[in-house]
């Protein structure tokens, strides 16, 4: 199984062209030993299962080098070794080495409006066990109660020693960078919490935090491709995720596509403008399903959006998520045919995708890509 290809390739040029000799001389030898470290865990974590000769191959490691760290890993538990019974010709049967699935786990986690669910998975994004709640909360308090009771239950599960990190996918506005969930919708006391260094604090644990449509897009990352791709999160409101050349683009406040204007003088929004996507979104969903005049109404700002945003970045693929797009085979056809009359292009790379547990997926892998980034043996 060969999952993002593209950053393999991206792990493989760094270290074959290579950049870190001329940093071996910045960092010592041990640094330089974790470096090695994490490219092996990532080409093995990016393609599934690889001989020793395939890691020295994509690495660029000599076969020495690749047989230290290849031992190391095996020794800290990061790695397992399967025969694959066929001999390789000489005798000896070569070994496929995987990650290794009974040890170093990571939570993903995601704070959502109306629930809460998360999963726990090994370094290689196999899920271990899944978990789900609702989420009744009507302050900062009660959301907070309710994180951690939840977290708790999974953490007895598994025990504090077996998680190496947590990732959290959450919904509003997010500093990613800080750790810092800015607003959370449908609570109004809640503002600047830090959640990453909250959780920190409880379990011992590292804690990352992401916008939750960057953590869908890199979900769908796994399988699927093209290199420059974005996501539309729509049910409520509309969050948007790009990754470019299969790097996700993060910073704060960037890409909130809800409150561009698509109809000049349009339907007044709840945040004071006029014509907003969010505004011809927001009245899309009630409560027994899609409302066919909101949803009419919608198709052709959203076909601007999606024309529009898939020109800037050009994207070769456009992903569309979140409770609306449950419905989406009563618009489908209308939506692509409005793209059509902008452009043959964006029309062939739509996507409709199943948003269900795809941001706590993407917030486990997350998890696991800072374990592996940061990882010391
Ligand atoms: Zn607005």
């Amino acid at each position: 199984m060969i999952k993002r290809l593209l950053k393999a390739e991206r792990t493989a040029t760094v270290k074959a062209g290579n950049g870190c000799e001329g940093l071996k001389k910045y960092i010592g030898l041990e640094d330089m030993s974790n470096v090695n470290c994490s490219s092996v865990l990532r080409v093995i974590q990016d393609c599934g299962g690889l001989s020793r000769r395939q890691i020295a191959d994509i690495t660029g490691l000599s076969w020495g080098g690749m047989t230290k760290i290849v031992n190391k890993l095996f020794d800290h538990g990061y790695l397992v070794e399967e025969k694959s019974g066929a001999s390789a010709g000489n005798g000896r049967i070569p070994g496929i080495i995987r990650i290794n699935g009974e040890q170093h786990f990571v939570v993903g986690l995601d704070m959502n409006k109306t629930g809460l669910s998360a999963c726990v998975t090994d370094l290689s994004g196999d899920i271990k066990k899944e978990y789900a709640a609702p989420n009744h909360f009507e302050d900062r308090k009660g959301l907070l109660g309710n994180v951690f009771h939840f977290l708790d239950m999974l953490i007895e599960d598994f025990g504090k020693d077996a998680v190496q990190a947590v990732g959290v996918a959450v919904q509003g506005e997010v500093d990613a960078e800080k750790g810092i969930s800015v607003q959370f919708p449908g609570c109004a006391d809640w503002r600047d919490v830090p959640m990453a260094a909250l959780i920190r604090e409880r379990y011992g644990m590292e804690t990352y935090l992401e916008h939750d449509p960057d953590c869908m897009l890199l979900s769908e990352l796994e399988h699927g491709d093209g290199d420059n791709q974005i996501l539309f999160r729509m049910d409520q409101s509309v969050g948007m995720a790009v990754s470019l050349q299969g790097n996700i683009l993060r910073g704060r406040g960037l890409l909130e596509v809800a409150h561009s204007i698509v109809v000049p003088g349009g339907k007044l929004c709840r945040c004071g403008l006029s014509g907003c996507l969010e505004a011809y979104v927001a009245p899309c969903i009630r409560k027994d399903g899609p409302d066919r005049e909101a949803v009419q109404e919608m198709l052709q700002p959203l076909a601007l959006t999606i024309h529009n945003m898939a020109g800037v970045f050009h994207a070769d693929r456009v992903i569309l998520t979140g409770d609306l797009i449950k419905y989406h085979e009563e618009f489908e056809e209308q939506l692509l045919s409005e793209l059509r009359k902008l452009g043959e292009k964006e029309a062939e790379n739509i996507i409709f995708a199943d948003g269900t547990g795809l941001a706590v997926r993407g917030a486990a892998l997350f998890a696991a890509e800072k374990v592996i980034e940061g990882i010391k043996v």
